[in-house]
């Protein structure tokens, strides 16, 4: 029984052996290769696998011939092969045997040096994978005392960013979703993990002779002047700095790997060394740096206009409304920003048409630091951070200072033991605050304002008119809240009840495609390559929609740039979620 299931196996790996050498051989997929090395790898690990079922094989048949013990195998070549005499089936018995054991080994040799180390690595890593928040990048503890801030030297990184490396099957799914790759960015995601790997490699020596056990038990020389060699840095080296800036942290290579390997928080480890110990990132972003720490927005404009947005809307300051059921969090593309104050100002409709109890911060908040943090400026993320923890907690917020009493802010007593929830229209602001600032200590209920429209109408505080667009309609998923939140099906039933004709783009739900401002993208000028925001508007016009609709003031901003980037602004209207609904409750 034993040996069918083996001979069958045989068969098997012999069929699908066929199958991926004429695709690695013939087809040669472009998410195959890989600049650090060559195709020999590949074809390396096939060639032993042949050898190691063929030299089975003869083992089997030969076997058969000398003794006519039963395999499926061995029935099958045993009769040709023993034609040849007892004495050489013998011989040939020997020979396949210790063919058979010498390439075993030899795989088992070059294994830890091959890309099939992941038949090894990879159930580790997927056990070992982040099961916090996959929206929150780690945190730089103790950023005033430490010396080192982010990543340069690969034995920075931590044991199982290394192991990453290591599980990789060199797949190159990432490489096919990567909207940088996609559009001509030198950025292949898959490279930055083989990357990793190889400078581990390269420096394996140094950094095991580094007083460790190897060196202990003289497995490796202790490092000595002589010895240490002079290596090239690894960002600029092995991985450039251009890949490192083209990311828009979109996450789509972490969602499409089939080994749960992290992408992005390496990425952000990098830049984190660059801006902070080396103080070199795309020159657009200094003033982004400069006008949040001065201005706690992105802009040279006084955080004290954040309200103006909201003059003729009759919203209240969370100051003069200190127990608010609701805190609407306008961001600063919502505060500031032309085209996004519509819709705050459909969101702020939207929530007086259902008697929300809501107010806005106005002057008192302040950029949550996203942008700083995904261009590696963690410094200004954790003081941004700290900012708005504080003030949301003296409004009483946060959800661990609502079980125990009360707060005061600005000589207001806040009743901080009911439930108080945060919404925003903003992914990025959604995400930090959610996921983020409780590395702060900062614990809060954050709803993104499509989910909370959501929650009014099925609880029918508001009503829609149902089939009130008319018009052809296409959603995009933000990353922000998509893959970094799962949340894919709230903006569709609530597009859905207004509208019988939504469609889909090609890539949607987890597989969006990225509009491009994430990251910091959206601070950084593009100018290699095809612009991502055009090509996925460029996706949204292939649907023959009027509308695309999308529930992030990044994303809207990208789009009107992209139709008026490829003239098709009469085309298709870029519209968020809530200016729809708003429409539908005004008429
Ligand atoms: S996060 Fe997005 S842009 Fe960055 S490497 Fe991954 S797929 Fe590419
Ligand atoms: S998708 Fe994962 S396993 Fe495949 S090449 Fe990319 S990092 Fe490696």
């Amino acid at each position: 029984y034993f040996a069918s299931v083996l001979d069958g196996f045989v068969v098997f790996v012999f069929i699908a052996l066929i199958v991926f050498a004429i695709r690695r051989g013939i087809f040669r997929p472009k998410q195959l290769t890989s600049f650090l090395h060559g195709p020999w790898d590949g074809f390396i690990i096939l060639g032993l696998i042949f050898l190691v079922i063929f030299t089975l094989a003869f083992v089997e048949g030969f076997q058969y011939a000398v003794s006519q013990e039963w395999t499926p195998i061995g029935a099958f070549l045993g009769p040709l092969l023993a034609s040849a005499g007892p004495q050489v089936a013998l011989a040939g018995y020997r020979v396949s045997w210790w063919l058979h054991m010498f390439t075993v080994l030899g795989f088992l040799i070059y294994l830890p040096r091959s890309k099939h180390l992941h038949l090894l690595a990879t159930p580790f890593n997927v056990f070992f994978s982040n099961y916090q928040p996959k929206g929150a990048l780690p945190m730089l503890e103790n950023i005033e005392e430490r010396e080192d801030y982010g990543v340069s030297k690969v034995e920075q990184f931590t044991w199982k960013q290394l192991l990453d490396g290591y599980a990789c099957t060199e797949c190159g799914r990432c490489n096919t979703v990567c909207p940088a790759m996609n559009t001509g960015k030198p950025l292949y995601p898959k490279e930055i993990i083989l990357g990793v790997k190889e400078e581990l490699f390269e420096r394996s020596d140094e950094i095991l002779s580094d007083n460790t056990i190897f060196s202990k038990l003289g497995l490796v020389k202790l490092k000595t002047d002589e010895t240490e060699t002079e290596h090239q840095p690894m960002i600029g080296g092995t991985i450039s700095k251009e890949a490192l800036w083209s990311c828009t942290s979109c996450m789509a290579c972490m969602e499409i790997c089939p080994v749960a390997i992290e992408h992005v928080p390496k990425i952000i480890d990098m830049r984190r060394s660059l801006v902070m110990e080396e103080s070199e990132f795309p020159q657009e972003v200094t003033s982004l740096f400069n006008n949040i720490e001065r201005n706690g927005n992105p802009w040279e404009i006084s955080n004290d206009t954040r309200a103006e947005w909201a003059a003729e809307l009759a919203v209240p300051l969370m100051g003069e409304n200190p127990d608010a059921d609701v805190l609407y969090w306008v961001g600063c593309m919502g505060s500031f920003d032309l085209r996004n104050k519509k819709v705050s100002t459909a969101v702020a409709k939207i929530l007086q048409a259902a008697k929300v109890n809501f107010a806005i911060l106005g002057p008192e908040e302040t950029c949550t630091g996203d942008p700083a943090r995904r261009i590696g400026n963690e410094y200004l993320w954790q003081t941004q951070a700290q900012q708005n923890i504080e003030t949301l907690n003296n409004y009483g917020f946060n959800l661990a200072g609502q079980e125990n009493g009360h707060a005061s802010h600005n000589g207001h007593s806040t009743d901080t033991t009911k439930h108080r929830t945060i919404i925003t229209a903003c992914p990025h602001c959604f995400n930090t605050i959610k996921n983020e600032y409780p590395q702060l200590g900062g614990n809060y209920d954050v709803v993104h304002h499509t989910v909370f429209i959501e929650q009014l109408m099925s609880k029918g505080e508001i009503t829609l008119p149902e089939g009130f667009d008319k018009r052809k309609l296409t959603y995009h998923d933000p990353c922000y809240i998509g893959r970094y939140n799962d949340v894919y099906d709230e903006p569709r039933r609530v597009l859905t009840v207004l509208n019988n004709n939504v469609t889909e783009m090609r890539r949607n739900r987890n597989k969006s495609f990225c509009c491009g401002g994430g990251g910091g993208r959206a601070w950084m000028e593009e100018k290699v390559g095809k612009r991502v925001n055009q090509t996925r508007v460029n996706e949204a016009l292939e649907t023959n929609a009027e509308v695309l609709a999308a529930s992030c003031p990044f994303c809207i901003t990208m789009f009107e740039d992209g139709v008026k980037g490829i003239e098709a602004e009469e085309k298709l209207k870029i519209e968020d979620i809530s200016e729809i609904i708003a429409s539908a409750i005004e008429k």
